[in-house]
C-alpha cells in the first residue's frame, strides 16, 4: 500500500510549498522509493486552462494533454518523472463528477450530500493517482483556514482512517516573519496555523519553518511545546538562492531519515547527492554569464508576475545553464520596442542569444518578426518556441521567399500568403466557437530527419532513447496513442508537449524548403496528414525553432535538447 505525505501550508501563500513538496519527493527518491505527487487546487475552475497566466502564473501542460497549475511542473522538474493530469484535483472537477454521477443515476436515489459524497470522490481520486507508488505526496493548495480547503482536509482526515495513521504523515509548512522594527523571529503565526489545522482534527507530524534565516533552538523548542511534537521534527528551511538547494538543505536536517522513521521503514539505498550538488554548485557559482533576450508581449504583465508567467522557460534555461556551467541572465524585452524602429533592433547585438516564446494574438507581432530577422541575418543564436517558430516561418517567407504579404491567419486572416494557418479539422471546431477543444494539447511524437541538426541535439542529451521508451509506454493507452500520432519504421522519433491552434501551412512547405529552410521534424496525424514540428537553417547552426513547448520536458540534470543546444550556441 502507498504511504501518504500530506503537505499543507499555514500563515500565508507564496512561501514555497510546491518546491518544498517536490524536494521531499526528491529526497525519498534518493532513498530508493518510487514517488509521485498530487496537487489539490481548491478553486472552482475545472482546470488551469482558462486562468489568466498573468495573474496565476503559467499554464503547465502534461503529456496527456492537461492544462494544469504550475506546481505539477515543479514536481516534474525535481522528480524527473512525467506526471499525468489526474494528479491535479480541483473543487470544480470533484463537484462536476459528483453531479454527473447523480444525473446518471449512479447514487440510486440517495440524497447526494456534501458528506459523504464530496470527500469520498476526493479520496477516490487520490487513491486512483496513487496506484503503484511507494510514496504519494498530497499538496493542499491555499492556506490553512481558507474556507475552500475544508472539504479536502476532511477527506484527508478520512483517508488517514482508511489507510491507518502509520501510512499517512502530515507536514505543515509555515512562515516565521522577522519584523524589521524588532529584528526578532516570531513564532506566533505558526502557533495559530497549528491551531487552525487542529480544528480539522489534524495534528502535524512535521513542521517545516520557512523564514529569512535559519530557525534557532529556542524557537524550535517553543514550537515543540506548542505543537506537541519533538523539536527534531521542527525543520528549518531558510531563504536560499536557488530552489534546487532545498533538498540538500532539508537533508542537512536529516528530513529523509526522520520521515522514514515516522513510517517505521528504512532507506532502500543510500542517497547519492553528488550529481545534484554539482548542478547546484554550477547554478550558484557558474563559470560564465550569458545574456539572453526574450522578446515577447509583456505590457500587460507587472514586473512581479513576469518570471512566473514564463516559469518553464526560465527553469529550462537554468537547467541548460547548470549542465553547461553557465548562468543565463534573462532580459525580458517588449516586442513593441522593435516594431517601427530599426535602431532598437540594433540593441539586440548586445545579447548572446534571442528567444521568441509562445504567445497568442497580434500584439507586438511585427516587433517579434523584426527581432527574428535580426537574429537570422546576424547569426545571433535563436530559439523559437511555438509562436517563435510560426513567426520565424513568416519572416523567412517574407524576406527570403519573396512572399511580401506572408502572415499567420491568426493575425491577418486575409493574407494572400497564409504560411501559418488553422488546419481544416481544427477550423470546424473553431467555427463552433469551441476554443477549448481546438488546441493541439499534450505530447505529440515527431519524426526527426536523418542528419538533421535537430536529431543531433536530441541525441546529444540522450533524449531519443528516453522518448522512444516513453512513446511505447503511452501507446499502450488507446486514447493517448491516437494523439501521439503515427510512427515510421526505422525512423528516430521524439516526444514534446504542445499548446497551440495554428500550423505551418502544408501548401507552402516545398517552396520554403526550396529557399533553404529545412523542416527537420514532422508529426503524422492518424489520417496521414503531416504537420511540421521543427525548423532549422543548414547554413546557420545558430538558428532553430519548434512548434512544441520543449520547456515542459526540461529537468535539472536532464535539460531540454533545444535549450541545451541554444545555450551552447550562446556560449560559443
Ligand atoms: N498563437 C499560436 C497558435 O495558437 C501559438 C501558440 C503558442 O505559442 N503557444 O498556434
Amino acid at each position: 500500500m502507498p504511504k501518504y505525505i500530506v503537505v499543507a501550508g499555514g500563515v500565508m501563500s507564496g512561501v514555497g510549498k510546491g518546491v518544498t513538496t517536490a524536494s521531499i519527493g526528491k529526497i525519498l527518491q534518493e532513498h530508493g522509493y518510487k514517488v509521485t505527487a498530487i496537487k489539490i487546487d481548491p478553486y472552482i475552475n475545472y482546470d488551469a486552462g482558462t486562468l489568466r497566466p498573468t495573474e496565476h502564473g503559467e499554464v503547465w501542460v502534461t503529456d496527456d494533454g492537461g492544462e494544469i497549475d504550475q506546481d505539477l511542473g515543479t514536481y516534474e522538474r525535481f522528480l524527473n518523472v512525467d506526471i499525468p493530469k489526474r494528479n491535479n484535483i480541483t473543487t470544480g472537477q470533484i463537484y462536476k463528477t459528483v453531479i454527473d454521477k447523480e444525473r446518471q443515476g449512479e447514487y440510486l436515489g440517495q440524497t447526494v450530500q456534501f458528506i459523504p459524497h464530496i470527500p469520498n470522490e476526493i479520496k477516490r481520486r487520490i487513491k486512483e493517482a496513487s496506484n503503484n507508488y511507494d510514496f504519494v505526496l498530497v499538496e493542499v493548495g491555499g492556506t490553512i483556514g481558507d474556507y475552500e480547503n475544508i472539504p479536502f482536509l476532511f477527506a484527508l482526515k478520512s483517508l488517514e482512517r482508511d489507510v491507518g495513521k502509520k501510512n499517512l504523515t502530515y507536514v505543515l509548512i509555515t512562515y516565521l516573519p522577522i519584523p524589521s522594527h524588532i529584528e526578532e523571529m516570531k513564532t506566533k503565526p505558526t502557533q495559530q496555523a497549528i491551531r487552525l489545522l487542529s480544528e480539522s482534527g489534524i495534528f502535524p507530524d512535521f513542521i517545516i519553518c520557512r523564514a529569512k534565516k535559519p530557525l534557532d533552538v529556542v524557537r524550535k523548542k517553543k514550537i515543540e511545546t506548542y505543537a506537541n511534537i519533538a523539536s527534531d521534527n521542527v525543520i528549518s528551511e531558510p531563504d536560499i538562492e536557488t530552489v534546487y538547494q532545498i533538498p540538500l538543505d532539508l537533508e542537512k536536517e536529516k528530513l529523509g531519515e526522520k520521515l522514514l522513521k515516522e513510517f517505521e521503514i528504512k532507506s532502500k539505498k543510500s542517497p547519492n547527492w553528488s550529481e545534484w550538488k554539482k548542478l547546484v554548485e554550477n547554478i550558484l557559482n557558474p563559470k560564465k554569464n550569458i545574456k539572453v533576450a526574450i522578446v515577447g508581449k509583456y505590457t500587460d504583465i507587472g514586473d512581479y508576475n513576469l518570471a512566473d508567467s514564463y516559469i518553464s522557460i526560465n527553469q529550462a534555461l537554468i537547467h541548460a545553464g547548470a549542465s553547461l556551467n553557465a548562468r543565463v541572465e534573462i532580459n525580458w524585452l517588449d516586442a513593441k520596442m522593435f516594431e517601427n524602429d530599426k535602431k532598437s533592433s540594433n540593441d539586440l547585438k548586445n545579447y548572446d542569444g534571442i528567444i521568441v516564446p509562445g504567445g497568442f494574438g497580434a500584439s507586438g507581432v511585427e516587433g517579434k518578426i523584426n527581432a527574428i530577422n535580426y537574429a537570422r541575418i546576424n547569426k545571433i543564436p535563436y530559439l523559437g518556441l511555438c509562436y517563435g517558430l510560426q513567426l520565424a516561418v513568416v519572416e523567412f517567407a517574407r524576406n527570403v521567399c519573396g512572399l511580401k504579404d506572408a502572415h499567420t491567419t491568426e493575425v491577418n486572416p486575409k493574407t494572400s500568403a497564409p504560411v501559418i494557418d488553422v488546419q481544416p479539422a481544427q477550423r470546424q471546431i473553431l467555427e463552433k466557437s469551441m476554443f477549448g477543444g481546438s488546441m493541439r494539447l499534450g505530447a505529440y511524437a515527431s519524426i526527426l530527419k536523418e542528419k538533421s541538426r535537430m536529431l543531433k541535439l536530441y541525441e546529444d542529451v540522450g533524449r531519443v532513447k528516453d522518448d522512444e521508451k516513453r512513446i511505447q509506454e503511452l501507446m499502450k493507452d488507446k486514447s493517448q496513442a491516437f494523439r501521439i500520432g503515427l510512427l515510421e519504421k526505422n525512423k528516430k522519433v521524439v516526444l514534446e508537449r504542445h499548446r497551440h491552434r495554428y500550423e505551418v501551412n502544408p501548401k507552402y512547405v516545398d517552396l520554403i524548403e526550396k529557399n533553404g529552410m529545412v523542416f527537420s521534424g514532422y508529426y503524422i496525424r492518424g489520417d496521414n496528414t503531416k504537420l511540421m514540428e521543427y525548423i532549422e537553417l543548414p547554413k546557420n547552426d545558430n538558428f532553430f525553432a519548434t512548434q512544441a513547448h520543449p520547456e515542459f520536458k526540461s529537468r535539472l540534470g536532464n535539460p531540454s535538447p533545444l535549450f541545451y543546444g541554444f545555450v551552447k550556441n550562446c556560449n560559443k
